[in-house]
């Protein structure tokens, strides 16, 4: 069963009406279960979040019914970084939760690169 936190979409979250298209956003990707689209506050010369369209709130949210789109969401945000020429690396970062710095409630899938990226993350 689907958790009650997961919907197919939530009427007041950011990263579902940019998914729709009723908030503007620049596209780089877009089908059936995901979209993708630059950082509005870029840390790195690229910088694009992969987002499902399906309201899931954090990546704690997510359950085994969910493992299909999140194989996909990986998919897209690496097919995303060979199309941005992002050759000499990049990273993927997954916030959940205050801790971790999570602002959107809406999982979303960070896509970082040109630029050195420091380890270990602040
Ligand atoms: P988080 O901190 O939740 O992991 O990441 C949320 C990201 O969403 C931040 O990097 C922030 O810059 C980005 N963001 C917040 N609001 C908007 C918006 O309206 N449009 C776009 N394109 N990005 C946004
Ligand atoms: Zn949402």
């Amino acid at each position: 069963m689907r958790p009650p936190s997961c919907t197919l979409v939530a009427m007041d979250c950011l990263f579902c009406k940019i998914a729709a298209g009723t908030i503007p956003s620049k596209a780089v990707h877009s089908d059936e279960h995901s979209y993708a689209f630059a950082d509005i506050n870029p840390q790195a010369p690229v910088h694009f979040l992969v987002v499902p369209r399906e309201h899931i709130p954090s990546i704690a949210h997510a359950s085994s019914e969910h493992a299909d789109v999140l194989g996909h969401l990986l998919l897209k945000a690496a097919e995303i970084a060979r199309t941005q020429g992002l050759e000499n690396g990049y990273r993927l970062v997954v916030n959940s939760g205050r801790d971790a710095g999570q602002t959107v409630d809406h999982l979303h899938v960070h896509v970082l690169g040109g630029r050195h990226l420091s380890w270990p993350p602040g």
